[in-house]
């Protein structure tokens, strides 16, 4: 199902990726005492000696700060160096995505930070288009979205992915393709794995970070991306009423990118979704190096 690329970065050394394994009794496997990070790499369209990784900086950031839940001190230079290492040891040639991880690596029981080790790994596969590019449905999930005062939202932990996993299944098996959380308070958080953004009467909302959402990295550039194109972006609560008549509805993430709401429940979102499609193409043509102003936001690296 899953082309995965043939050299993984694993205790410390790269190494064919199916060799890179950890025992069943590994700590953060029972726990979710682990923390993973997203990236997309493409080939540069226009050399195809480089691949290009978007964001490269912020990615190995989130991580390094996700790690420091589990009192794990890595920097984000030392993951920055590792991916790009990583990258000129597999010699990429299609769209792939990496998964750095960081997790409790010691074998044996109880959970705990303290006074256990910590390891790191890297690996990736092949991905091309995430989900239908025409766009999803989405449910309005039973499952809410965690609460900072029994988790670090702030950080991406691997135990919060059993929310999103419920979710999910909970909208595919009800015959949608998408799930939407709501907070604890009952406003609109987040999509199992991607940010959201709906449009009404020209103006952009998005949810902000008391509404416990992830801090996106899509999410952050889209709002940049829609400021600059001269739209007015609006941080704030959203009621889960506001989703049903709203103009546009999309969420975001680094493997489904900008992704239009199609439905949501039985409420059908008008078919004309300008907004959306504007900053979709923009967002596909800076992932792709094809706009200058935004150079910055995407790595080279040389293979
Ligand atoms: N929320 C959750 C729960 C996610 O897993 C992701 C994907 N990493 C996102 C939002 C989107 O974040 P990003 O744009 O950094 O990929």
């Amino acid at each position: 199902m899953y082309n995965f690329l043939p050299i993984a970065y694993f205790e410390d050394n790269f190494i064919p990726f199916s060799d890179a394994k950890i025992s069943i009794a590994t700590h953060a496997l029972h726990y979710g005492t682990g923390a993973l990070g997203g990236l997309r790499g493409i080939p540069d369209p226009q050399d195809s000696t480089r691949i290009l990784l978007f964001r490269l900086d912020r990615h190995c950031q989130r991580l390094s700060t996700s790690a420091k839940f589990l009192h794990y001190d890595i920097s984000a230079e030392k993951i920055e160096e590792t991916i790009i290492e990583f990258i000129k040891k597999n010699q990429p040639s299609t769209s792939f995505y990496i998964r750095p991880f960081v997790y409790t690596a010691d074998l044996g029981i109880a959970p705990r930070l303290h006074s256990i080790k910590k390891d790191f790994f890297v690996y990736g596969l092949e991905l091309g288009e995430y989900s239908s590019p025409t766009g999803v449905t989405c449910r309005i999930s039973s499952w809410y979205r965690q609460t900072d005062v029994s988790f670090p939202l702030r950080g991406k932990i691997s135990a919060a992915y059993i929310t999103s996993s419920l979710a999910k299944t909970e909208a595919v098996e009800s015959g949608f393709d998408e799930a939407i959380l709501m907070n604890s308070q009952g406003k609109v958080s987040e999509a199992s794995g991607m940010n959201i953004f709906i449009v009404r009467n020209g103006q952009i909302f998005t949810p902000g970070f008391e509404q416990d959402i992830l801090e996106g990295i899509t999410r952050d550039s889209v709002m940049k991306l829609a400021g600059d194109l001269g739209f007015k972006v609006i941080e704030r609560p959203i009621d889960k009423s506001e989703l049903f008549i709203a103009d546009e509805v999309f969420l975001c993430g680094t493997a489904a990118k900008v992704l239009p709401v199609l439905q949501i429940e039985n409420f059908k979102l008008p078919e004309s979704r300008p907004i959306t499609e504007k900053l979709r193409d923009k967002f596909t043509a800076i992932t792709e190096n094809r706009d200058p102003k935004y150079q910055d936001w995407v790595f080279p690296v040389s293979l």
